[in-house]
């Protein structure tokens, strides 16, 4: 789950769509993929939101507090169950935000979109953690540990350079957290080597240790429910990270003591088929005295004559074939707990608490008097109370890569494509004005079409980093680009400009930002031995 950013190809941007109040330029990729180790290519953003679940993030956007720029302008696009997190912030409760951060090169603007992603949430209330996937550097990347090290001590001296309390937030490397380690052991018993194939691909040829890096990223995003107990946490990542989120929310399920369930009757039903049964519990009970009862015979002569819309077909047949053979058993809503992992005493502990009419049976026990969300909370206090985690499933929010200055990808390993927030202000300032834009061929015909706003990336960087919190100058340069009144020089003299006082005061803050690193707990100067996974 380290950042897309941490990679060969980090921060680049090939969308295929076009956004209204962002720059998304067409790198002419036509597929959708989505590898955490490869180079990122999304070729269509929606593609996501339909292929993959990811939902789009503008929907919740008035639930969020005071949401961030990039939230605004449409870079956080897309999210993996957010709203938790979004009702924590809103409600002062307990929340947290984590990303990690593979030591591969020096930090770069594109980090910089995850650095102010965790530094908004801790501002908001959450516990903030970032940490150094060194052993994924190490095992899937081939580095040795003197330049992990060194790119460590980089990536920490920006993070607290942009606003990252140290005091109130959490710092680690995978290597040097046992408590970790410990915790990604323990989920490695919950996941088989095949849906690894099936997730990312691996084979015969995969190292061993590559594979404990994926169980110890896990571990990060459950990490913070590790240390303070169940919370909301959000992840931030770029899409090509989903994999790794989605195999985390499985197993942080697969971990829990207790499977909460809805049910009618002693057979299990699934949703499509509940909600028929419901509707037959509904349409019965409404004709009957208080003191009858729906018994499932009658519920499935109801049911086989209902109309049911095409797709609940199957769910009606199973439904009905179920209610028949339960005959003269009374329909009745009820939640049920299953026990899954924990000792018996979580099982006898879950028995004592729950008030009201309770039924219990081998493995699993019926409440007749507790709501699903109510069940839920419960199961997760007895869990927790009886020595397991309780884990919630860990949420996500992504952000749009980053276009390079030179067109296409933006490339860790093409120094013109990217901007290192370790570039010599001058440096910076030469490259944007070396970029490449969405002006015209001639500065008359820009006056008269106005420029392509939308496919350039010195738009991209004031709406990504250099206007910062001010929305007004970002429409300025969108509207007077398309508009046909700012012409590319002048524009990129502006964009330069900002860039280069940005990195001065970046270097300047990472300068003073050395004391704060040296009276951290964490360790710069690794010991480990090893020559790491293959390049
Ligand atoms: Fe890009 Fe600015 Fe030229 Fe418009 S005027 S195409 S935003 S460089």
């Amino acid at each position: 789950m380290t950042d897309d950013t941490t990679h060969d190809d980090d921060g680049t941007s090939e969308a295929g769509e076009t956004d209204d109040a962002v720059a998304t330029p067409d790198g002419g990729v036509e597929e959708t993929t989505i590898d955490p180790w490869g180079s990122a290519t999304i070729a269509d953003y929606r593609k996501l939101f339909e292929e993959f679940g990811i939902e789009e993030f503008e929907e919740l956007l008035g639930g969020v507090p005071t949401p961030h720029y990039l939230m605004r302008r449409g870079v956080i696009f897309g999210h993996r169950d957010y709203e938790p997190v979004a009702d924590a912030l809103a409600n002062d409760e307990p929340a947290a935000a984590l990303s990690g951060f593979m030591p591969t090169g020096d930090p770069h603007i594109g980090h910089k979109l995850v650095f102010d992603e965790i530094i908004w949430h801790q501002q908001r209330g959450a516990d903030a953690y970032a940490l150094i996937a060194d052993l994924e550097a190490h095992s899937a990347r081939g580095m040795t540990w003197d330049e992990i090290d060194d790119h460590t001590e980089s990536y920490l001296l920006s993070l607290l350079a942009l606003g990252f309390d140290a005091e109130d937030g959490t710092l680690y490397r995978q290597s040097e957290n046992r408590e970790l380690q410990d915790l990604a052991f323990e989920l490695g018993s919950n996941a088989r080597f095949a849906e690894f194939g099936s997730i990312y691909g691996f084979d015969g040829e995969t190292s061993v240790s590559h594979t404990q890096s994926v169980v110890t990223q896990m571990a990060d995003m459950l990490y913070p429910q590790l240390v303070d107990g169940p919370k909301p946490t959000v992840i931030p990542v770029g899409p090509d990270q989903d994999p790794h989120v989605r195999l985390a929310r499985d197993l942080a399920v697969r971990m829990r003591y207790f499977k909460v369930t809805e049910a009618y009757a002693s057979f299990e039903a699934d949703a499509a088929q509940r909600e028929l049964i419901g509707r037959a519990y509904d349409a019965l009970t409404a004709d009957l005295d208080s003191d009858e009862m729906v018994r499932c015979a009658a519920a499935a002569d109801w049911l086989a004559e209902y109309d049911a819309a095409p797709e609940f077909t199957d769910a009606k047949t199973a439904a009905v074939d179920k209610l028949s053979e339960a005959g003269k058993e009374p329909v009745r809503p009820r939640v049920r707990f299953f026990h899954r992992h924990g000792a018996d005493d979580a099982f006898e502990a879950m028995i004592d608490a729950i008030d009201g009419e309770k039924r219990v049976y081998e493995g699993h026990i019926d409440a007749f008097d507790l709501d699903f969300e109510a069940a839920e909370e419960l199961a997760r206090e007895i869990e927790v109370d009886t020595g397991g985690y309780g884990f919630i499933q860990p949420s996500s929010i992504y952000h749009r890569f980053m276009t390079g200055l030179t067109g296409g990808k933006m490339s860790s390993s093409i120094p013109a494509s990217h901007i290192s927030l370790l570039d010599d202000p001058e440096t910076g300032y030469d490259k944007v004005k070396s970029a490449t834009t969405g002006g015209r061929e001639t500065a008359d015909k820009q006056r008269e079409l106005g420029g392509e706003a939308d496919d350039c990336p010195v738009y991209e960087l004031y709406a990504y980093l250099l206007a910062n919190d001010d929305d007004g100058l970002v429409e300025e340069v969108y509207e007077e680009c398309v508009g046909g009144e700012r012409l590319c020089g002048d524009c990129k003299e502006q964009a330069a400009t900002l860039m280069e006082e940005f990195l001065k005061t970046h270097q300047e803050k990472r300068e003073e930002a050395r004391e704060l690193l040296d009276d951290l707990d964490i360790v710069l100067d690794s010991d480990r031995k090893g020559p790491g996974g293959s390049h």
